[in-house]
């Protein structure tokens, strides 16, 4: 690392002492760049990664809500304005307690190259709450919706910034954001992606981040000539990521055996096959259940608990070929990393963002396997988000086909940038410089044609 870069990620944790999710994503990031500020000084003498790296603008605000029973609630609301070189600000709002501005920061920071490796014209921006949707009624949800819309309309628009979901805010939640945004502003536009087909949205938008990463697998496999068919796959979350790889999975032949929430993972051996993933869909999106169920269903299948006291997480620690981790950050950690290496895995697409830690990175990328990092594998939701936006404009609806066909076609072109990019600059294989650099560079070029905004 060059001493320039490491006085830059010492300056970021100086300044943001609070945010450890921010100075890895940093970190991350500005040790793939070194390689290409050494043969751009422009760059350098311009402070993109300075200006990349401190959000155009960032709005906190109070979320205060009546729930049935009369009791005031108070959650702390946010939007993170990344970076609009290349379009308006673009990225998911998270409704988790665990919701921060640094994880916030990072997942912004993220999205500014994600989207730029989409190729679509789109901003980096995220935000979210405190709130904690979890066994709410759908009357808490909405009145919590309202009241974070009231505040959150003044800031966004269909050419300023265009929010969407991650974890926490699936459709029923974007209905609310959209309802209460329509009657502020009294106008029916695309402000929102993720919304319901019946009322704006995409076909495949649902699909798009689990059948994405799917699809980056797949090209990453094609590059030693194999597929997915019959290799076993482990999963986490069993959230809207984790539900459509399953689902994509599947149809590729492929055999998961794994699926998580925050109380636990099942290990299923036999496999989960379409009866059981709708089961699991019915369970976690109508039912709002809890995923150790699944065993009371399929009596072979073994839920063990979530210890937090552990060094290691035991999903991780299964035969198989292939990994999928679709539930949060830092799921992965060194010895998750080592085990997965041990037990066969070749092949790790990300469908959550930086689920792995630096550490689990580097043994990746030490051991030369095929891993995608989150800003490139799991890309195929917000290119959805911006086929969204695209259908929108035009007021016209794409069939389930167009639709698809335009999500393998961008998956396809992000694997291309990466490989071509990691080859460019001198380290062939590694898809983290490859997205790094793919996604920096454009972002990098708009912002000096702008000149210092
Ligand atoms: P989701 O539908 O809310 O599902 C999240 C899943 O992860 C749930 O099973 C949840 O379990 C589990 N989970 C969340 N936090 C956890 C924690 N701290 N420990 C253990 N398990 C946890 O969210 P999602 O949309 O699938 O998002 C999953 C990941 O994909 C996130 O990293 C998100 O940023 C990323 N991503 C999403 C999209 C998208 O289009 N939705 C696009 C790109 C990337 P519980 O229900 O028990 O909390």
């Amino acid at each position: 690392m060059s001493d320039y870069v490491k006085s830059l990620i010492a300056e970021v944790k100086a300044k943001h002492p609070a945010q450890p999710e921010f100075h890895q994503a940093v970190t991350e990031v500005a040790e793939s760049l070194d390689l290409v500020l050494e043969r751009h000084p422009e760059y350098r003498s311009a402070k993109i990664l300075e200006r990349i790296i401190e959000p155009e603008r960032i709005i906190i605000f109070r979320v205060p809500w009546v729930d049935e029973q009369g009791e005031v609630h108070i959650n702390i609301g946010y939007r993170i304005e990344m970076n609009s070189a290349i379009g308006p600000y673009k990225g998911g709002l998270r409704f988790h307690p665990s919701v921060n501005l640094g994880i916030l920061k990072f997942l912004a920071f993220e999205q500014v190259f994600k989207n730029s490796l989409t190729s679509l014209p789109m901003g980096g921006g995220k935000g979210g709450s405190d709130f904690d949707p979890k066994g709410k009624s759908d009357l808490k949800i909405m009145r919590f919706c309202q009241s974070f819309m009231s505040e959150l309309f003044r800031h966004i628009g269909p050419n300023t910034d265009v929010p969407a979901g991650d974890i926490g805010v699936g459709g029923r939640e974007i209905g609310y954001l959209f309802g209460q945004y329509k009657k502020l502003r009294n106008e029916f536009t695309g402000v929102l992606t993720g919304k319901g087909l019946n009322w704006g949205g995409s076909l495949i938008r649902p699909e798009a981040t689990g059948y994405g990463a799917v699809y980056f697998a797949s090209e990453m496999l094609g590059t030693k000539k194999q597929t997915l068919e019959g290799k076993t796959c482990l999963v986490s979350g069993s959230g809207n990521v984790a539900q459509y790889t399953i689902e994509k999975l599947l149809q590729l032949g492929a055999k998961p055996v794994t699926i998580s929430d925050s109380n636990g993972y099942i290990y299923d051996e036999e496999g989960i096959n379409m009866e059981k993933l709708n089961f699991i869909m019915e369970l976690k999106n109508v039912r709002r259940g809890r995923i150790k169920e699944y065993t009371d269903k399929y009596k072979k299948a073994v839920f063990t608990p979530l210890d937090g006291n552990m060094d290691h997480n035991p999903l991780w620690n299964h035969k198989a070929q292939c990994a999928f981790p679709s539930a949060t950050q830092n799921e992965i950690n060194a010895k998750d990393a080592q085990n997965l290496l041990k037990n066969g895995v070749y092949v790790v697409s990300e469908g959550a963002n930086m689920p792995t830690t630096i550490e689990g990175v580097n043994i990746f990328l030490d051991n030369k396997i095929l891993y995608g990092p989150g800003k490139a594998a799991n890309a195929g939701g917000v290119s959805v988000s911006g086929l969204e936006m695209s259908q929108n404009s035009q007021r016209l609806p794409w069939t389930r086909e167009e639709v698809d066909a335009r999500l393998q076609l961008i998956m396809k072109n992000i694997h291309k940038t990466c490989v071509d990019m990691a080859d460019r600059f001198g380290t062939p294989g590694n898809y983290v410089n490859g997205a790094n650099i793919g996604g920096f560079l454009k972002v990098a070029d708009a912002m000096i044609d702008q000149g210092v905004v």
